[in-house]
């Protein structure tokens, strides 16, 4: 089986080197990933200036773009060989509910589903106890599982997983997005030279997290897997849009 992995967090991320351990013995493993941490790219592409992919000690091929860069090139022409699977992560820190949007993490895996390859995004819900070895075992099953019986559909999948040791993980649980509250405003601060300056605040807190979403299955110690679609069109509001346009 030959496995693309890509992260948001940068070349040199330990949730990468855990996610490269734990898929080595699954077959031909390739690593493309940004050579600083891009967390919060989403779907960028760079296209004001040229790439280029150097290749780290370990042997990982690191990019000066973004995650997406990343996939992008490799399916599209750095590999001899298309990829069976593209993995993404593991992701220090959750990605769920809303933060889909703005992930790397997500994008890099996004980006290998729209070039037509089966993708998995895998987070680490928590970012204090570092069980990154775990969250890799979870998705090498995954990958195992892609091999042994192809999944009949395109396959996005997001998966979350608690930061507790592999031994204390509960099962997988099929979940939706839930949503969170509006973010925190803007900090805003001043540079040493008496510049305002401002920085991004926090995502807000869970809003929609109950039974059924990726928050609720996490705060639970399951193991979270959201199938996800690229198609942001919402169907139902198309009828009143019409009427609204008509009256
Ligand atoms: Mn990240």
């Amino acid at each position: 089986m030959r496995i693309l992995l890509s992260n948001d967090d940068g070349y040199f991320a330990p949730g990468l080197a855990a996610l490269h351990a734990a898929m080595l013995p699954l077959g031909e493993v390739t690593v493309v990933a940004p050579e600083r941490d891009r967390s919060g790219a989403s779907n960028s592409l760079t296209l004001d200036r040229p790439l280029y992919v150097r290749t780290s000690a370990q042997g990982f091929r690191y990019v000066n773009g973004t995650p997406t860069d990343c996939v992008h090139l490799a399916v599209t022409g750095l590999l001899d060989h298309l990829p069976d699977i593209v993995v993404s992560g593991v992701n220090h820190g959750a990605n769920m509910g809303d933060d889909t949007i703005y992930s790397g993490t997500v994008a890099a895996a996004m980006e290998g589903f729209l070039l037509g390859i089966p993708a998995i995004a895998v987070s680490l819900s928590g970012r204090s106890h570092g069980n990154f070895a775990a969250a890799a075992a979870v998705a090498a099953r995954l990958v195992q599982r892609f091999s042994r019986r192809a999944f009949p559909e395109p396959a996005l999948l997001n998966v979350n997983v608690p930061d507790v040791p592999e031994d204390r993980l509960g099962p997988l649980e099929v979940t939706r997005l839930g949503k969170r509250h509006k973010a925190e405003p803007v900090i805003r601060s001043q540079n040493p030279r008496g510049d305002t300056v401002y920085w991004v605040g926090a995502a807000g807190d869970a809003a929609d997290a109950g039974p059924g979403t990726d928050f609720h299955a996490v705060a639970q110690g399951r193991v979270s897997v959201t199938p996800l679609q690229v198609d942001l069109t919402r169907f139902a509001q198309a009828d009143a849009l019409r009427g609204w346009l008509a009256g």
